[in-house]
């Protein structure tokens, strides 16, 4: 009887063996179910042999096999490279592929209702004639739409079937996504644009495995030039995938209609924002080979596609493409893995690319094309540096001289100011002036940080918050509680007062909850209903604000604070970004940077718009002390409810490390977030030349202890968290 070696999408190290009953079609990528313990699990089959090899243990069969296409062989060698490279349970890494399981069945059916073209036998009361002219208008509709429509109850609605007015049909509620059309055209591409899509189509119609570093400023048509590409891998193979990997999707819906312009049909979504329901649809499209494009979060990377030819990582330096909880992972770097096992083409888009992606470019790993200028008359911003030390802020405000004078002139020309901040709330420090107590939140060190707008004191680390107390927490003094530092709600009190005739916002998670309230504050800007929009990193993404002309940055030094490695990067492409919203259309824009260190190179690069230049000092600065990517990291984080136990497996761990050529090991130290939810942080980082197999090293090192019940340990291979 052949056997089938099943994954299970549980954390376990290893496929299980089953019996294949008679007449069962199971082949490698099959989606089963078999019981694990008392229950049936659900799995994938990796291996199917032809008949049982070594012990005689009683097998148990296969419980059933989903009715859907298997697992592509790219997709499983991807799962379990993903499983080795991030040393992670590869069960673990199937579970990720299969986030919405209701989609490997059937959709579920519902009853809809429309008009049989037959006249209505029985009388023709008020409510039935309501019900049938929504019908009219609707077409297909539910019961309960048609009644809400009519303003009546379901009742009459299922009455008008018995009349033969109305009929039921059956339809699966989860629809197909509406195929795209390629041939629709796009905006005329200007020469540089051209040249570069014609590019990436060369690379598509050569077939076989490619990559490209799309490299234009903001504005410079990235989006139109990977469309062309998109319609040529749309137009060359009817099967063919497509996957848009874009930072922060559920917040940036704009994309979408976008899509639906070019192409005639709206692309199938995948974020944390979906429902369940949104979820499995999409999941059941990429399964089936049905939906042709995806755009989505870094999590729609592992969708079980079936042929997936081309991918494009869009603001690729982003930071959300790392996934820093459970497996960790750096979708863009598993994006090019991804299309090399598929033999697709990747495409990472970028106005700052990252280190990294330079690098390899330059080697000749990626082919690049660059967009050196934004289409018709928009111009990019002039960047100036508003040197804190010499233009202060006057007492307890946070904007210079410099740039209420810039604000005022704006709004009195009719024009848009963007002030940007990445701090939510009020203000991110509490203490109480009668005993100097800083406020944290329990278990943890983290400060507390106050929110006016909705009266809290909130963590910004676990979510936890309290309504602001009355009296200080540690010595009961009475209204002595101030907020330190500037949040964007202080910001914008400074900004009432500056200019109280002007229409001001704030725009931070706390203020645009959810994909509506984002789409209503970005729709409401780009209208020119708001003239002060003060906002934290959110701001930053894609919008396009036409009447922008004005960009503050408040505080451009705090990303630069911490031991991260690439603070002075992340700075850099965080604020080019942010400047890069003004003079979006035919008004010139112009950015000020406000700083306490204007001599920083990455402020004296932002200045001279000389980004090539700031990436050759990183660039030095890292080849020399061996940190990526002329070096390799890896961070293995330990956790537990006391220091004492912490502390102590950390040191038995140190002892274990094996010893190999070119490691470093540092630590184990504390985190910098050293208790965190109640739990004791302690951190390793391994540094290696680059031809090192970190991942093997981290597996066996990890291997060597059995870890106690009570510690949590994780590997983190190329670690973008230093916390
Ligand atoms: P990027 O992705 O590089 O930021 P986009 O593709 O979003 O740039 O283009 C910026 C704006 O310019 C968009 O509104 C886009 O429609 C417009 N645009 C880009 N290329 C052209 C073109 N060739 N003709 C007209 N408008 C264009």
């Amino acid at each position: 009887m052949p056997v089938a070696r099943i994954l299970f999408t549980l954390p376990l190290p290893e496929p299980f063996d089953y019996t294949v009953p008679d007449g069962m079609d199971v082949v490698p990528g099959s989606y089963v179910a078999a019981p694990v313990g008392p229950y049936d699990r659900l799995g994938m089959v990796v291996e199917v042999l032809p008949d049982r090899v070594g012990s005689n243990r009683k097998l148990k069969p296969v419980s059933a096999v989903y009715d859907v296409p298997p697992m592509s062989e790219a997709m499983r060698e991807f799962l379990s490279w993903t499983a080795k490279y991030t040393v992670s349970h590869p069960g673990t890494v199937l579970g990720m592929a299969l986030r919405a399981r209701e989609a490997l069945l059937p959709s579920p059916v519902e009853v809809r209702y429309r008009l049989t073209g037959f006249e209505i036998s029985g009388r023709v009361t008020d409510a039935r004639a309501r019900v049938l002219e929504q019908a009219r208008i609707l077409g297909l509709a539910t019961a309960s739409e048609l009644a809400a429509a009519a303003g009546v109850s379901s009742s009459v609605v299922k009455g008008l079937v018995v009349t033969g007015a109305l009929e039921e049909i059956e339809e699966p509620t989860d629809l197909p996504f509406a195929e795209p059309d390629p041939e629709r055209p796009g905006e005329v591409l200007t020469g540089e644009q051209a040249e570069a899509a014609e590019a990436l189509r060369a690379g598509l119609r050569e077939g076989g495995f490619s990559s490209f570093l799309l490299d234009g400023v903001t504005g410079s048509g990235k989006t139109e030039v990977y469309f062309e590409a998109i319609a040529e891998v749309l137009r060359a193979d009817p099967e063919a995938q497509i996957l848009v990997l874009l930072p922060e999707i559920a917040l940036t819906q704009a994309i979408l209609s976008r899509f639906e312009r070019r192409f005639g049909a709206a692309p199938a979504p995948w974020h944390s924002g979906l429902n369940p329901k949104e979820r499995r649809r999409t999941m059941r499209e990429v399964l089936h080979g049905r939906a042709r494009i995806v755009i989505g979060a870094r999590s729609a990377l592992f969708l079980p596609y079936r042929k997936l030819k081309l991918i494009i990582v869009d603001e690729e330096h982003d930071p959300s493409f790392k996934q820093e909880d459970g497996v960790t992972y750096h979708a863009r770097d598993l994006a090019v893995m991804r299309a090399k096992l598929e033999d697709g083409a990747v495409v990472l888009a970028s106005a700052t690319p990252a280190l990294e992606t330079v690098v390899n470019a330059e080697a000749g790993r990626y082919a690049r094309l660059r967009l050196a200028a934004r289409p018709g008359t928009a111009q990019l911003p002039e960047i100036e540096l508003v040197d804190l030390r010499k233009a202060p802020p006057g007492k307890g405000k946070w904007l210079s001289p410099v740039l209420e004078h810039a604000m005022t002139e704006r709004l009195a020309a009719g024009e848009q100011s963007l002030l940007f901040l990445n701090r939510r709330g009020y203000a991110p420090l509490v203490i109480c002036k009668a005993c100097g107590e800083r406020l944290k939140s329990p278990g943890t060190e983290n400060w507390l940080t106050e929110h006016r707008y909705s009266g809290r004191l909130v963590c910004h680390l676990t979510g936890y918050s309290i309504p602001k107390p009355a009296v200080c927490p540690k010595c009961g003094a009475a209204d002595s509680l101030i907020g330190v530092g500037p949040g964007v709600e202080r910001v914008a009190e400074e900004v009432r007062v500056l200019l109280p005739d002007a229409r001001i916002e704030i725009f931070s998670s706390d203020t645009a909850q959810g994909a509506d309230a984002t789409r209503s504050i970005v729709e409401r800007m780009a209208a020119g209903e708001i003239d002060v929009l003060i906002g934290t990193q959110i701001v930053a993404k894609g919008h396009n604000f036409p009447n922008l002309t004005l960009v503050g940055v408040v505080d451009a030094d705090s990303g630069l604070k911490g031991g991260d490695l690439r603070a002075g990067e992340r700075t850099y492409q965080l604020l080019s970004q942010v400047a890069g919203r003004a003079g979006r259309a035919e008004r010139p824009g112009r950015a000020y940077v406000q700083t306490y260190a204007p001599d920083n190179p990455a402020m004296q690069a932002l200045a001279a718009n000389d980004r090539d230049g700031y990436l050759a000092i990183e660039r030095e600065v890292r080849a020399e002390l061996g940190l990526p990517p002329f070096g390799r990291l890896a961070a293995l984080i330990l956790s537990a409810p006391s220091a004492e136990l912490v502390d102590s497996f950390a040191l038995l761990l140190a002892e274990q490390a094996p010893n190999a050529e070119g490691i470093e090991l540092f630590g184990p130290a504390p985190a910098p977030i050293a208790v965190l939810r109640g739990r004791h942080r302690r951190r390793f980082l391994v540094k290696s030349p680059r031809n090192v197999d970190l991942s093997a090293y981290m597996a066996a090192w990890s291997a060597r202890l059995k870890v106690p019940s009570q510690v949590r340990l994780s590997v983190d291979i190329d670690p973008y968290s230093f916390l």
